[in-house]
């Protein structure tokens, strides 16, 4: 009876241990499992050599993006060219090339654009660039657009702690200095009347707001709108609903018109019947 007992217990362990052997097979060669695990292992090998560059990528690329919608549409409207002197100019952005190599291709698929290499997630693709392509960052030149994130509100763009504590006059003043020498700098009044209604809205858009007061908010001016395809889809369901309901008040008026014309004809089909 014992032996027995004892051969259960063991064949019981063998069980267990081979399930779980076979669960951690199946799991390290699915292709989630493999791209995390390579993933982890391209980020080992390359932490051995980063390059250090002073220069914020997330902070650019919050500068980039205010940029792109809240002051590109308006200067391409005027039709207006911004010089390379001016720090807002793409070429002024070292990451800017980076950025336009990177493919998001899928909700967790992130590849890079010189290598095809792939990253479930975004920050793995910039430690990648940062570690194998930061032979193609220029850093000679101080572009780093982060520079003029002060100016810019990049902390209103960004998940930032900062935005909630309290306003420093100080800082406040130094940003709005900042800002106005940008509208200078950028949009010159004597290059013509472009340039002058840029620099005004410039200085409307982003300089004002630099104040403690709360009163003037940032963007004031709109920026680009995004029609997005939820928006699409919820327009054509709302209108095909509104043509359903048209067709099925039109039927059902139709409906109770003949009816009471039926009705009509057998109420006088009896009066005569009767008569
Ligand atoms: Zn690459």
């Amino acid at each position: 009876m014992a032996i027995s007992s004892k051969r259960l217990l063991v064949f019981l362990f063998l069980c267990i241990a081979n399930s779980l052997q076979f669960l951690i097979v199946s799991s390290s060669t699915s292709p989630q499992g493999y791209q995390e695990y390579a993933a982890a292992r391209t980020l080992k090998q390359e932490q051995g050599n980063a390059h250090e560059v002073h220069c914020s990528r997330e902070r650019s690329r919050a500068a980039w993006k205010i940029i792109e919608k809240y002051l590109m549409p308006f200067v391409e409207k005027e039709k207006y060219q911004i010089s390379i002197s001016c720090k807002l100019h793409p070429e002024n952005d070292l990451y800017r090339d980076q950025e336009q190599h990177k493919l998001h291709e899928d909700i967790n698929e992130w590849r890079c654009g010189y290598c095809k290499k792939t990253f479930y997630d975004e920050k793995y693709l910039d430690k990648h660039f940062d570690n194998r392509h930061y032979h193609l960052l220029n850093v000679s030149q101080g572009r780093c657009l982060a520079d003029v994130c002060g100016a810019l509100h990049c902390d209103q763009v960004m998940d930032s702690a900062t935005r909630k504590t309290k306003c420093n006059p100080a800082a406040a003043a130094k940003n709005k200095h900042l800002c106005e020498s940008l509208a200078h700098s950028c949009f010159p009044v004597n290059e013509g009347p472009s340039a002058h209604h840029l620099k005004e809205f410039f200085l409307r858009q982003f300089c004002d707001a630099h104040t403690c007061t709360g009163r003037q908010k940032p963007f004031s001016k709109g920026g680009k709108k995004e029609m997005s395809i939820l928006y699409i889809i919820l327009s054509v369901m709302i209108l095909m609903l509104l043509l359903l309901f048209y067709g099925f008040v039109y039927l059902y008026r139709r409906g109770i018109k003949r009816g009471t014309q039926g009705l009509k004809r057998i109420s006088k089909s009896r009066q005569k019947k009767s008569s």
